[in-house]
C-alpha cells in the first residue's frame, strides 16, 4: 500500500475546480494546478537526479510555487529541507554540511553564496526561484510533463527535516515522517471542523511547521481554501479577512490587529475561527480580542519535534491562558524534569508528549535523540507546565532558556557564541524580556573592556552580518560583570526580573 502523505492529499480533493491557493493580488490555483504543477515539479527533480530519501533544500520567499515544491518532494519521496529565510550564508553552510541534500533552491539573490556552499558541502546542483514565478527551477518545469505517479513511501519513511535551535548553539534538524504529519493533520481538521467551504487567512512563514504542516497540510486535507499573504501585512489581512473563514497566527498577528483602528468586528462576521500558537497568548489579548469582535482565539501548542499536541476545544470554553486539552491520540503527561517520574495532577514539571505525531529523531545525532525519550516512549519537550482538575494544560514556561520573539525561537547560546567574538567583548548573557509587541525582545547583556570601539551600535551590526535579523538583540545592556550564582552559573532569571521593564514605555 502506499503511505505516501501526497496520496492523502490527492484522496482528500473534494472537488478538482476548487480554489486550492488564492493570492491577494487575485493569482488562483485551482486543485487540478495543484496536482498538474506537483507532477511537473516532481519530474524536474527526477530530471535533476533526486531519488528517494533525497534531501531538497529550499530557502526561498513565500509564494504559492513553493508549496507545490513541497507537495513534488512528497510525490518523488524526497524530503523536504526548508530553511528561514532570514538565515545568513554562515548559517545556510552549516545546514546544508549537515543535511547533505541533492539539491539546493534558493533566492536569485543568494545564487552565488549557494553555489558556493553548495561546491563545498557536495549538493550536485542550485537552481533559483523567486516569488514572482520565476527563476532557473520555472524555467526547466516548461520541458516536463504534468503527470507523475507518485512514489511509494512507507509510514515511517521521511517527508521532511526542520531544524530547530539548539541551546549549545548546534541546530537540530527534526526528522519528520509521512505518518507524522498525516495523523496530525487528519487529527487537526476534524478537531477544528475544517471543511471544503473553510477559506484560511494564511499570514504565516511557510518555512516553519506552523504555516507548512498545521495550515497546509490542514487544508489540503479538509479540501479547502487559503489566501497566502506573501508576507504579514495587517492592512492588506483586514481588508482580506470579510472574505475568509478561518486564520492562524501567532500571538503577536493578534496583537497587531487589536492595535489597528481598522479592525473592526464587522471585519470579522464572516469568520469562524481565529487559532493562534507558536507562542503564548496572553490572557489580556484573548479578552481583548473577545470584547472587540465576539470571538475566542483557540489557542493550540506544538512544536517542530511534535507536530501538534493540545488545543482548546472547537465547541466547548476555550479558557484563556491555556493551551487546551491533549489531543485525541496524544498523550501527555507531566514529569519531575530530573526524575522523570510522573507527577500528580496540578503540579509543575516538564511536558512529556507521546503519539503518532512524534518525530522520528534529529537527523544523525542517535544520542541526543535517546536523552530527550523517555523508555516507554515520551518525548521530553522541555517545555514546563501543569494540568488543571478538567484536563486543561497551561504551559508555565520554558526549561531551557529559549527566546520567543515575535513566534520564532532564538537560543541564548548561539547568539552569545557570536557576541563573544567581538573585540572587546569579555563575556554575554542573552535573554528574552517582555516586549509589547514581539512577546520576548532579544536582549544582550555584555561585560566589556571599555573601548570607543565598543557600543550598542557596533555590537547590533557585526551580529546583523552573522545572524538572521530575528535573532539580533534589540537592546544591549553594558555591565562591569555578568551575575553568577556560586557556582559560578549566570543568573538569567534574576536578569530577567531586573531588566523587565526595559521595553516598558
Ligand atoms: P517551534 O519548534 O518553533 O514550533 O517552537 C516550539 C515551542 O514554542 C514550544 O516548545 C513552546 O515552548 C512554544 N509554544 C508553542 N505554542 C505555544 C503556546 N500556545 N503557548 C506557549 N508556548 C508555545
Amino acid at each position: 500500500m502506499n503511505e505516501n502523505l501526497f496520496t492523502t492529499f490527492e484522496n482528500s480533493i473534494k472537488d478538482q475546480n476548487r480554489i486550492f491557493i488564492q493570492t491577494p493580488d487575485g493569482i488562483s490555483y485551482r486543485y487540478c494546478d495543484m496536482l498538474s504543477l506537483s507532477g511537473q515539479y516532481a519530474n524536474i527533480l527526477d530530471t535533476l537526479g533526486v531519488k528517494k530519501g533525497d534531501r531538497v533544500a529550499v530557502q526561498v520567499e513565500k509564494s504559492p510555487q513553493v508549496l507545490f515544491l513541497y507537495l513534488a518532494c512528497l510525490r518523488i519521496g524526497a524530503i523536504y529541507l526548508p530553511l528561514n529565510t532570514d538565515y545568513t550564508s554562515r548559517e545556510v553552510h552549516y545546514f546544508l554540511n549537515d543535511a547533505r541534500p541533492t539539491i539546493a533552491i534558493c533566492k536569485p539573490s543568494s545564487l552565488e553564496a549557494f553555489e558556493n556552499i553548495a561546491r563545498e558541502t557536495g549538493v550536485k546542483s542550485v537552481l533559483t526561484l523567486n516569488n514572482d514565478n520565476t527563476g532557473s527551477f520555472i524555467e526547466l518545469s516548461d520541458k516536463e510533463d504534468s503527470s507523475f505517479s507518485t512514489v511509494a513511501v512507507k509510514n515511517d519513511d521521511l517527508a521532511a527535516i526542520l531544524y530547530t535551535s539548539g541551546t549549545t548553539g548546534v541546530s537540530k534538524g527534526a526528522m519528520l515522517s509521512h505518518e507524522n504529519l498525516r495523523s496530525n493533520a487528519l487529527t487537526l481538521a476534524q478537531y477544528w471542523h475544517f471543511s471544503e467551504d473553510d477559506i484560511l487567512l494564511h499570514p504565516l512563514p511557510i518555512f516553519h511547521t506552523h504555516g507548512l504542516f498545521v495550515a497546509t497540510n490542514t487544508i489540503l486535507l479538509s479540501g479547502a481554501s487559503m489566501i497566502l499573504q506573501p508576507k504579514f501585512d495587517i492592512e492588506q489581512l483586514i481588508k482580506l479577512m470579510p472574505t475568509a473563514t478561518t486564520m492562524m497566527g501567532v500571538p503577536t498577528h493578534y496583537l497587531r490587529l487589536l492595535a489597528s483602528k481598522e479592525f473592526t468586528k464587522e471585519a470579522t462576521e464572516n469568520m469562524r475561527l481565529f487559532i493562534s500558537g507558536s507562542a503564548p497568548l496572553s490572557p489580556e489579548t484573548h479578552k481583548d480580542f473577545y470584547h472587540l469582535t465576539g470571538h475566542k482565539i483557540l489557542e493550540r501548542y506544538g512544536m517542530t519535534e511534535t507536530n501538534m499536541n493540545t488545543s482548546n476545544p472547537y465547541d466547548g470554553e476555550r479558557v484563556p491562558g491555556t493551551v487546551g486539552y491533549a489531543l485525541p491520540n496524544v498523550d501527555v503527561r507531566i514529569s519531575d524534569p530530573k526524575t522523570g517520574v510522573p507527577l500528580d495532577q496540578g503540579e509543575v514539571g516538564v511536558i512529556e508528549v507521546r503519539g503518532p505525531n512524534v518525530f522520528q529523531g534529529y537527523w544523525k545525532m542517535p544520542e541526543k535523540t535517546a536523552a530527550e525519550f523517555r523508555d516507554d516512549g515520551f518525548f521530553i519537550t522541555g517545555d514546563l507546565g501543569q494540568i488543571d482538575e478538567k484536563g486543561y494544560i497551561s504551559i508555565v514556561g520554558r526549561e531551557k532558556d529559549l527566546i520567543i520573539s515575535g513566534g520564532l525561537n532564538i537560543y541564548p547560546a548561539e547568539v552569545e557564541a557570536i557576541l563573544d567574538a567581538v573585540t572587546g567583548v569579555i563575556e554575554s548573557a542573552v535573554i528574552g524580556l517582555p516586549h509589547p509587541d514581539f512577546g520576548e525582545a532579544v536582549t544582550a547583556v555584555v561585560a566589556g573592556i571599555e573601548s570607543e570601539k565598543l557600543n550598542e551600535s557596533i555590537i547590533r551590526e557585526q551580529l546583523a552580518k552573522e545572524l538572521a535579523k530575528f535573532k539580533v538583540p534589540k537592546r544591549v545592556i553594558f555591565v562591569d560583570s555578568l551575575l553568577r550564582n556560586t557556582m559560578g552559573k549566570i543568573q538569567k532569571k534574576v536578569m530577567r526580573e531586573q531588566y523587565q521593564d526595559l521595553y516598558k514605555s
